[in-house]
């Protein structure tokens, strides 16, 4: 029961912040032949407007037969990673309420359309210089699991993967022939540097850096943080 209070109290708080914003209305109905162009085109007619998952699960429904369509939770994320579009959600932006989207403008991240592979020959260069270990440099102490090795840290066997030194959201002229753009990682440090990048945001998770800092590092940035806002 104390739950439910609180919840409410926090989500009357969020109401009166939302009262700037303006909710979308489904206006005309979808007729697109995919479930994914059906809420992109919905995105598109309310750009700025809170759309909730109820409507969202609306849109979502086969237009001839009105049958649900359960998968509209991964177009969407598709919709985010595969197309560009910014999707803000709750995470992104405190005004929002659980369950509820904003497509803030319709400018796609050109990476989106861009992403290109690296050519295998310039993966087997990068294969012979790291000596077929991970590259990932962590304050000058390179990880260097090979290919096959157990990984002591996050289990499993070790499987490089390429992975483009600057993230795709930054930079997307690409070169897939040039060795000195790509790098070997190991899977677990393919994770870490995923977070490292907001791929919503395409900006520097800094909280994430911070958390898989060393300890050294970690007591630098308190030091500075303690400095920056004159707490002694
Ligand atoms: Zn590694």
């Amino acid at each position: 029961m104390k739950k439910k209070e609180e919840t409410n109290s926090k989500s009357m708080a969020k109401k009166k912040l939302n009262n700037k914003l303006k909710y979308a209305e489904i206006k005309e109905p979808y007729t697109q032949n995919s479930v994914k162009k059906r809420i992109e085109a919905f995105f598109l007619d309310n750009i700025g407007k809170i759309i909730s998952g109820e409507q969202l699960k609306e849109i979502a429904k086969d237009p001839k037969t009105g049958k649900d369509r359960e998968n509209w939770h991964q177009r969407l994320s598709e919709l985010r990673t595969d197309d560009g579009y910014t999707i803000l959600t709750l995470r992104n932006r405190g005004d929002l309420n659980v369950s509820e989207y904003m497509m803030p403008h319709k400018r796609k991240r050109p990476q989106a359309e861009t992403r290109k592979k690296i050519k295998q020959e310039t993966w087997l260069e990068v294969l012979k210089r790291s000596g077929s270990s991970c590259e990932w440099n962590e304050d000058g102490i390179r990880c260097g699991l090979k290919e096959g090795d157990s990984d002591p840290i996050g289990g499993g066997t070790v499987q490089l993967t390429p992975d483009h030194k600057t993230p795709h959201s930054l930079n997307a002229d690409i070169n897939p022939e040039n060795p000195d753009e790509w790098q070997a990682l190991c899977g677990r440090h393919q994770v870490v540097k995923k977070n490292y990048w907001d791929h919503i945001t395409g900006k520097i998770n800094v909280i994430a850096i911070v958390q898989a800092a060393s300890d050294s590092i970690k007591r630098e940035v308190y030091a500075f943080l303690k400095a920056y806002f004159g707490d002694s």
